[in-house]
């Protein structure tokens, strides 16, 4: 698998079918698959967080989750062709516990967030078994909640707690879960759930779902509004290291 850098983040080249391919290799195995979003988000608000960054340094699969990494990775002439979405290869994560008949656990979002989100993917996906959810706003402590889970053992785990809180806590607790696939999907139960709207079929068709959503929701119109500023920064963070390095 190729890796490439943007203002020293790693991101993989990496599609959904290959994202897929590789689940056997965990779930047969006690590998853990990690499996994170890397958008322009986590790169900027990451570079003064030592414990995020080192997370996805280790992660087993940094998807370029965002069409800001996309277009920088194509003016530095780069590999990455198109955006790995995080709630779609949620979906096709569920699409293969459904056909294999693998247990998976939602961990995140309002209570009636992620008990709406069960019964749907139950609804959805028959064959999968449901091992458990816990809300994202839970009285537990981290050690009951990581108890739980360890006692469902799920083969997948999703954790929806938004950024940074659920890959601060994926990366305090990974260790010790007794899961095989760990992913962060921020707002995706809420999609999921039916309480945030779908966009049209014809963006989701056409992937340009984020687009949508972008457009009618305005924290995520302010996200796209500082793609610009996210395309300069890396593009200089690259010409100051590779001078950097001609200097050494
Ligand atoms: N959330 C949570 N616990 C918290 C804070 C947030 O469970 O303490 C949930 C929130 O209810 C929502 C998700 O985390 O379901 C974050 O969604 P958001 O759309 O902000 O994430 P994004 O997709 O933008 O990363």
């Amino acid at each position: 698998m190729t890796t490439e850098e943007i203002m020293g983040f790693p991101v993989d080249v990496l599609t959904y079918d290959d994202v897929i391919n590789d689940l056997p290799n965990y779930l047969q195995t006690d590998k853990k698959m990690s499996a994170i979003s890397v958008n322009p988000q986590i790169i900027v608000e990451g570079q003064s967080q030592v414990e995020i960054y080192k997370f996805i340094k280790e992660s087993t699969h940094r998807i370029p989750d965002g069409i800001g990494v996309v277009l920088v990775s194509k003016l530095m002439g780069g590999q990455i062709k198109e955006r790995v979405a995080g709630i779609e290869l949620m979906i096709r994560f569920l699409e293969y516990a459904n056909v294999h008949q693998k247990s998976i656990f939602l961990y995140g979002a309002k209570p009636e967030v992620v008990s709406d989100a069960a019964a749907q993917i139950k609804k959805d996906y028959p064959n999968l078994i449901l091992s458990g959810t816990i809300d994202g706003y839970t009285t537990s402590s981290e050690k009951e909640i990581v108890a739980e889970i360890n006692q469902a053992k799920p083969d997948f785990l999703f954790v929806a707690l938004g950024f940074p809180k659920q890959e601060e806590w994926l990366a305090r607790n990974i260790d010790r879960l007794d899961a095989s696939v760990f992913q962060d999907v921020g707002g995706s139960f809420d999609v999921l759930s039916g309480h945030v709207k779908r966009a049209p079929q014809f963006f989701i068709d056409v992937h340009l779902e984020w687009l949508y959503r972008s457009l009618t929701d305005f924290k995520r119109f302010k996200r796209i509004l500082q793609l610009p500023v996210f395309v300069i920064k890396s593009l200089w963070w690259k010409v100051r290291t590779r001078n950097d390095k001609k200097n050494s």
